[in-house]
Formats: structure tokens, C-alpha cells, sequence
């Protein structure tokens, strides 16, 4: 910005002096603008050049530029020239390609004599201009050191401007020159981001896009219209619809701008006046877009460069209100349209005759849309980089959320899997409880199984453990003996209970020494009375291991009170020789017998039974 305010003040300080008629060509100056050299005249009815040169009514044109607003009819415009210069032949440049017909003539006042006619303007073909070119030029053929008149002959449908200028062969080629350096590289710079972002459109299918595309479109051809680019290489032949393209554009980039600046702002999701604004100017761009193509000659009642200027404004104005209400696109946006708005109004100012005219001025709109385009291009990528950092928190988030669900299933796991193990543990815990109660309870079985088979007082088999195995049959050859303590009863009544029980199991200890063979047994069968089994013997050695008993009792020594306590028993043997079968209680019962027998012989012996 302070850069254009200093070429504004530059553009000042060498703007052309006041201007007195006639205008003194010089070579120092082979470039003069022109404006307040110019007389204009608007005649009430239409004039031919001799009329016009006659006609009274010649006013000065104030400011910098020739601007009289719209005019409907035809104005005139002269000067007077005087070449001071050693060059015969300057040129008259229009820099206003839009005017719809200009015609010159120069008029040597002396000899009343008329220079050939020149003809330029957007209605006609470029083959029908007298000098075809980017802008209207006229050749003046101007004799050194004489005066001549240049009439002009404007016709415009729209707001008549003409900044002109004066310029010797060379300034014209060395100007074309680095004008035509400048815009192209204007229109390569927006084709390049046209492209940019017609591929951006391509991608992301995001209408933003397409709609800025649209809009720059619009400027292009504006700025081709405008800069005369378009008539000169696009539609040279097209006569007088050439003329719209100016309106046609203008409008069109109002309402493709209108368009992207509602998807960009996404000002439809704000509401309140900027979509109230921003709906009104899409329907009055419409209308006079309608209206360019089927009724141009209604488009000037409707106050289009007032609407143009405040269209431009509320663009800004919405931009900063929607940047106070948060939106992150607006800052961008109006700082670009804060650019174009700038660069407009010094343009419109130059063209009102309020600034100086030169080409900083003339081209401070084009500069306006360069510097937009690329601050919305930048907008547009901010935007891309917004969404994408949304998308990448928004993606961040699923994956935290996504990681929190797994860490939850598998602490749900590990819990579950804890919860196994210690059923695992529990049930092998309550397993081995069993067995060991299970083990417990078979040794309580056990135990109570040897306590219900034994006698208690000699822990020999009792008679309950005699009277089952009598019931077994054996047909392997053993021996029962039935042992008796003799006259028992007195050594009770002799020496007491107490001694009768150590008698009892003085007995029984040589019992159960007599009987330890596999096989064998030895039981208390009733009070003093025994049952020892011997298996795997015959009947003389079972005969013999009697006597060994009954020697082993009798010699037993058991004392009372220093007394010898008699102790002896009567044996009766019973032996099976295993050949047949034979019942146990048979073998027991000849046995019994055979005991009676030897008490009944005098106790204290042993007897078989036959
Ligand atoms: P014998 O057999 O020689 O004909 O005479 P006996 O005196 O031994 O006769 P009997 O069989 O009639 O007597 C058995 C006695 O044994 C009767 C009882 O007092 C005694 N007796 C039985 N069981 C026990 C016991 O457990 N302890 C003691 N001290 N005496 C018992
Ligand atoms: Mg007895
Ligand atoms: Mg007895």
C-alpha cells in the first residue's frame, strides 16, 4: 500500500501542466497525456465535422481525464495542436478500448482542408478500424511548426471515458511494449492459477473451487475487454456484440464472486444480513445478466457501477463480520477483497478525473485483481489445510477411541483370564481337598473296619473277623486250632480280673508270634478262648506248631503279688489237606471238638481231631 500512495503522489507531481490551447509538441516530451488541452462539446442534434468545427458551445475538461458520465448521444472533442517537434507524424491513443465508436479527423484551419476520416471502437470489426490495434490509435500527420485541429467523435452506451494520450512512433512501440510485458504476465499469472485451482476442483469436487474458477473466468475476459487484448487476437470480426463482452464480464464476475464468496464464507450456515445481502446481489446480478442479453438498453436505469462499487463493499464488510463470528476463512478473504476494493476505487477515481490518469491509475483495478486472486488462491489452501487438520484430529480421535476399546478388551481379557485361573486354582484346590478327604475317609474306613474286625484288649482279629472267614471255603490244605485257657475261672477268682486279662494277653502275644506266616491268623474267638488259622500246612506240622504253643504258654511266666501265676491251655487241631473242598466252619467245629477232647484228657495238651 504506501508504495501505491507514493507512485500516486509521483503520478501527481508529473501530471501535465494546465493546459493552454494550442498544445506545443516537443522532442523532449514524446508522450503527452491529455485532459485539460481537450475542449468537448455535446451537441443537441447530430453535427458533422465542418458543423462540428463551427458549432459553439466548446467547454474545457476539467481534472485529469475526459469522463462526462453517460451520454446518449454523440460528443465531441477537439484541440488544438502545434508541432514544436522534428517528428510529422504522432499518434492519438485511446486507452479505452470500450467506447463503442470513435472517429477523428485533423483540420488544417488555415486551408480548411479535412485529414482522411479514423475509425475505432468495440462495435466495429478490427479490419474496419483505420488503424487496427490493441487500443484505438489514430495517426496524426501534424507539419512541423503548424498548428492543426483535432476533432474526435466519442459514442458510448456506457459511462463516457477517454483518457488519451500523445505519443511520437517510438514512445508508442517502447509503451505497447512494456505494457504488453506487464499484462501478459497479468494473464499468465491468472491462467496459471486458474489451472491451479480448476485441478484443485478436479480433486476435491469442493464447489468453492468451481466458483472461483468461474469468477477469475470472468475477470479474465473483463480484463481482455478492457485492456483491448480481445479484440485484437479473440473476437477481432465480431462487430458490434463485441460491445457486451465488457457488460457480459463485468456482470458475470459480480455474480460468480457473489456465488463464491456465499460457498467459501459458507454463508448460508451464518444468516442474518450477510445472506440477506449476499441473496439480493445474486438476484440483481442475475437480472442484469438477463437483461445484457435480452434488453441492454434497459441495463442503464439500474445503477450498475453504484451497485458494482457496494457489491465490492458489502463483500468486505460480510467477510469482516463473519471474521468476528469466528469464521477462519474470512480474515484471508478480506484482506483479498480489501485489495480489489482499493485498486478499483483509485482506477474508478483516475477515470472520474479525481486522480491523476496514467498507467499506475489506469491499471491499479488490474493490479487489484492480481493481488486478489492470489490471496483467495492462498484462502483456498488455507482452507484445504484447515479441513485437513480437522480431518487428521478427527482421524486422531477414532484411533484414540479405537485404541481406549482395545486396552478395555483386553484389560476385559486379562480380568477374564485372571478369573479362570483362579477357578483353575479353586477347583484344583476343592480337587485335592476331595482327594485328601476322600483319602481321609477311606483311612477312617480303614480304621473302622480294623477296629470293628479287632478285639480290643489283645488286638488280635475278634470273633465278628472269625465268623466272615468262616463262611469262605478253602481247598488248600491249612489247619484250625482251638485254643482254651485251662480253669480260667479261678485264676479270676484267685487273683482278680486284672491279672486274668494279662493272662489273656500273655496268650495272645504267643499267639500272634506263632501265627505270622502269610496266610495265618490268630483271633480272639470268645472270653479266654482263641482261633489261630495256619495255612499252607499239613497235618503233622500243624501238630507240632500246636505243641510249641501250648509248650510256649506253659512256661510263660507270670508273677502276682510274688506268686507264680499257672497258666496253660488245651489245643484242639483240625487240619485239611486241601484236596477237596471244604467249609470253614466244619474245620472249625472238628477242631472245637477235638478241644473238648483235650480238656476232657486233663488240659494242658494238645489233641487232633481224626
Ligand atoms: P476249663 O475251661 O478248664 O474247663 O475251666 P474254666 O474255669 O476256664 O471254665 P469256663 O470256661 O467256665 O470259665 C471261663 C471263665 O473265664 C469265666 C470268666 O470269668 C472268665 N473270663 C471270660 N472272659 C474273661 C475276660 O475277658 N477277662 C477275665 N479276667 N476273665 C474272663
Ligand atoms: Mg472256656
Ligand atoms: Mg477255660
Amino acid at each position: 500500500m504506501p508504495i501505491q500512495i507514493i507512485g500516486l503522489l509521483l503520478c501527481l507531481l508529473t501530471a501535465p501542466g494546465l493546459g493552454a490551447a494550442p498544445l506545443s509538441l516537443s522532442d523532449e516530451q514524446p508522450s503527452v497525456r491529455l485532459a485539460q488541452q481537450l475542449e468537448y462539446l455535446l451537441p443537441e442534434q447530430p453535427l458533422d465535422f465542418a458543423e462540428a468545427s463551427r458549432a459553439e458551445g466548446w467547454q474545457p475538461v476539467n481534472g485529469s481525464s475526459l469522463s462526462l458520465g453517460r451520454q446518449p448521444g454523440v460528443v465531441w472533442v477537439r484541440m488544438a495542436l502545434y508541432n514544436g517537434s522534428q517528428q510529422p507524424d504522432w499518434r492519438l491513443l485511446v486507452e479505452w478500448p470500450i467506447l463503442d465508436r470513435i472517429e477523428a479527423r485533423v483540420l488544417d484551419s488555415g486551408s480548411g482542408q479535412w485529414s482522411p476520416l479514423g475509425v475505432a471502437g468495440d462495435r466495429l470489426p478490427l479490419s474496419a478500424w483505420s488503424e487496427p490495434a490493441r487500443q484505438p490509435i489514430f495517426l496524426l500527420h501534424l507539419p512541423l511548426a503548424e498548428t492543426r485541429w483535432v476533432y474526435l467523435q466519442l459514442q458510448s452506451a456506457k459511462n463516457l471515458v477517454a483518457p488519451m494520450q500523445l505519443l511520437t512512433e517510438s514512445a508508442y512501440a517502447q509503451q505497447e511494449m512494456s505494457q504488453r510485458t506487464l499484462l501478459g504476465l497479468f494473464f499468465g499469472a491468472m491462467l496459471a492459477v486458474l489451472l491451479y485451482n480448476l485441478s484443485l476442483y478436479m480433486f476435491t469436487r469442493d464447489s468453492s473451487y468451481a466458483w472461483y474458477c468461474l469468477y477469475l473466468l470472468g475477470v479474465v475476459v473483463y480484463e481482455l475487454a478492457l485492456t483491448g487484448f480481445g479484440m485484437q487476437f479473440l473476437w477481432p470480426e465480431l462487430g458490434r456484440p463485441a460491445g457486451l463482452i465488457y457488460v457480459l464480464s463485468a456482470a458475470w464476475s459480480f455474480f460468480a464472486a457473489t456465488f463464491f464468496a456465499r460457498v467459501f464464507l459458507d454463508i448460508r450456515h451464518y444468516g442474518g444480513w450477510v445472506l440477506w445481502a449476499n441473496n439480493a446481489l445474486l438476484g440483481y446480478w442475475t437480472l442484469v445478466l438477463l437483461l445484457a442479453v435480452m434488453r441492454p438498453q434497459l441495463l442503464h436505469g439500474l445503477g450498475i457501477p453504484q451497485v458494482a462499487m457496494a457489491s465490492c463493499l458489502v463483500a468486505f464488510a460480510s467477510a469482516m463480520s463473519l471474521w468476528r463470528r469466528g469464521n477462519r476463512s474470512a480474515p484471508l478473504f478480506s484482506l483479498a477483497w480489501f485489495f480489489l476494493i482499493a485498486g478499483t476505487a483509485v482506477h474508478v477515481a483516475a477515470l472520474q478525473g479525481v486522480l491523476p490518469v496514467n498507467q499506475l491509475t489506469l491499471r491499479m483495478q488490474t493490479a487489484g485483481f492480481f493481488a486478489e486472486f492470489i490471496l483467495l488462491s492462498v484462502a483456498l489452501a488455507h482452507r484445504i489445510n484447515n479441513e485437513r487438520s480437522a480431518r487428521i484430529a478427527a482421524q486422531t480421535a477414532l484411533i484414540g477411541e479405537r485404541e481406549a476399546r482395545l486396552e478395555s478388551q483386553e484389560q476385559l481379557l486379562s480380568e477374564q483370564a485372571r478369573a479362570n485361573e483362579e477357578l483353575e486354582r479353586r477347583v484344583i484346590e476343592r480337587t485335592t481337598e476331595l482327594q485328601q478327604s476322600t483319602l481321609e475317609l477311606a483311612q477312617v474306613n480303614a480304621e473302622l473296619t480294623r477296629l470293628s474286625n479287632t478285639d480290643p484288649l489283645t488286638q488280635l482279629a475278634n470273633r465278628r473277623y472269625c465268623d466272615q472267614q468262616l463262611e469262605l471255603q478253602s481247598n488248600k490244605p491249612l489247619a484250625v486250632l482251638v485254643i482254651d485257657i485251662d480253669h480260667f475261672k479261678s485264676v479270676n477268682d484267685r487273683y482278680g480280673h486284672p491279672v486274668g486279662d494279662r493272662c489273656i494277653n500273655a496268650v495272645a502275644d504267643v499267639l500272634r508270634r506263632s501265627a505270622q506266616r502269610r496266610g495265618d491268623l490268630a483271633a480272639r474267638y470268645g472270653g479266654e478262648e482263641f482261633l489261630v488259622l495256619l495255612s499252607d500246612i499239613d497235618a503233622a506240622s500243624a501238630a507240632l506248631r500246636a505243641e510249641e504253643i501250648r509248650a510256649e504258654v506253659a512256661s510263660l511266666s507270670l508273677r502276682e503279688n510274688g506268686e507264680q501265676v499257672p497258666i496253660s491251655v488245651s489245643i484242639g487241631l483240625a487240619a485239611h489237606d486241601g484236596g477237596t473242598s471244604l467249609r470253614m466252619s466244619e474245620l472249625i467245629g472238628a477242631a472245637d471238638r477235638a478241644l473238648y477232647a483235650a480238656k476232657g484228657a486233663g488240659r494242658n495238651q494238645v489233641c487232633c481231631a481224626a
